[in-house]
């Protein structure tokens, strides 16, 4: 069955602010989105949300996974069921080390998929994981260092695609995971991207400032956020007739 994330006139706060005024928006597994916008539109406000960070209080609207709303669920409940943010700004975690981190995450999704599957040790863990940080040129060491700490921008995000591609979600949000990605870095991520999506059939929502990752991840749909509210939506060609306008008059 091909899963669906269906955002239904999704209006939130979070401090009293009102951010997001009835946004509308269904990804399906196997379609690329793409939202962009000025700062401050609400585009990481929304996929926050979608995933369930407790700083914001849905005040109208739904969200739905399969038609089935996600809005009474914790974070990790949204998670098990196949949804994956990637963050903008991702955490560092002191303490943990990236290898601890992986190898937690993985044996959830595994039971999540088995309840019986037998739980992966880390240094067996570690095996199966360093052909997937080859492909993203994440350097073996990194596994025995603090998750994010002290990683550069580019690292943080490259990390956070590897967690992606070991949880396997049948959508990913990815939060400007392109920013502070150098060209190469830039398509090594998008590869990574790509081949889950052609691997798994994934969903795909990236939110982002730039044209630079739609030359690599190619969208079916681009969305145009302000001020909270998707106010207009096209194809592919959409993105590159915004780098002429700009958002100004839209
Ligand atoms: P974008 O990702 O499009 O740049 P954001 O979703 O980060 O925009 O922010 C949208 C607006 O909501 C901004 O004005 C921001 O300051 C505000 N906002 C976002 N998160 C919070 C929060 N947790 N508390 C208060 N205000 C917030
Ligand atoms: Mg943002």
């Amino acid at each position: 069955m091909t899963a669906k994330l269906s955002i239904l006139n999704l209006k939130n706060k979070a401090a009293d602010l009102e951010i997001l005024h009835g946004v509308n928006l269904e990804v399906k597994q196997g379609e690329v989105h793409c939202i962009m916008g000025p700062n401050g539109s609400g585009k990481s406000t929304l996929v926050n949300t979608v995933m369930g960070h407790p700083a914001y209080e849905v005040t109208d609207g739904d969200i739905l996974f399969d038609d089935e709303s996600l809005i009474e669920l914790e974070s990790y409940e949204r998670a098990r069921k196949g949804l994956f943010l990637a963050f903008q700004y991702p955490k560092e975690i002191a303490g943990v080390t990236m290898l601890n981190f992986l190898t937690a995450a993985y044996n959830a999704h595994l039971s999540v998929k088995d309840p019986e599957a037998r739980q992966l040790k880390a240094f067996r863990f570690r095996k199966l994981v360093l052909p997937e940080m080859e492909k993203l040129k994440i350097k073996p060491e990194f596994l025995d260092r603090f998750l994010n700490q002290g990683f550069s921008g580019g690292e943080k995000k490259k990390a956070e695609i590897l967690q992606m591609r070991l949880l396997q979600p049948k959508i990913a949000l990815l939060d400007e995971t392109d920013s502070g990605l150098d060209v190469d870095a830039l398509r090594i991520v998008s590869d990574g991207v790509n081949e889950l999506k052609k691997e798994t059939g994934m969903g795909v929502l990236i939110v982002t400032h730039y044209n630079r990752i739609l030359e690599y991840v190619q969208p079916d749909f681009v969305h145009v956020m302000k001020k909270g509210k998707i106010v207009k939506s096209g194809g592919r060609d959409f993105a590159h007739e915004l780098e002429q306008t700009g958002y100004e008059n839209i």
